[in-house]
């Protein structure tokens, strides 16, 4: 099943084979919800090279408070966030899920940083939760490894 996206202007648009989809998860990080403006942001961890994107992002980079450097893509013309991805590790990419055209399948796996959780944003309490970082990168490199 191919799923696609775009940001609000159609700058930019993408598209993935659903059965590529490594995982989806809440993100309540203070960068996640500076970045949407809201109190989280929900992400579909797909490899690179099962994205196809049309379009140029630009990307702004920040610190990650695991010391990684999240880069995050999005339209220059319109602002849309469209995915973001850590530099150390740039083969896995997460996708916005608010920038799918059809979004009604999501299932979310995780939530994570629920320490950054806000009152008006709580999390998910019926999926697993991390307080802090899930140490995305050790479980990417074990996900790497069944590639
Ligand atoms: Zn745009
Ligand atoms: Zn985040």
């Amino acid at each position: 099943m191919i799923e696609s996206g775009k940001c609000q202007c159609g700058d930019i648009s993408y598209s993935f084979d659903r059965d590529n989809l490594i995982s989806t998860h809440h993100c309540h990080c203070s960068d996640c919800q500076r970045s949407t403006g809201s109190g989280k942001a929900t992400i579909l961890f797909v490899a690179k090279k099962h994205i196809e994107i049309e379009g140029t992002l630009k990307f702004y980079e920040v610190k990650g408070s695991s010391g990684s450097h999240v880069r995050r893509g999005f339209c220059e013309n319109c602002g849309s966030a469209i995915l973001s991805y850590a530099k150390e590790i740039p083969h896995i990419q997460y996708i916005k899920a608010g920038s799918l055209n059809d979004s009604s399948w999501v299932k979310v796996d995780s939530n994570f940083f629920t320490d950054s959780a806000h009152d008006w944003n709580k999390p998910d309490e019926t999926i697993k939760s991390f307080k802090g970082n899930p140490s995305i990168i050790s479980n990417i490199k074990t996900l790497f490894k069944s590639f």
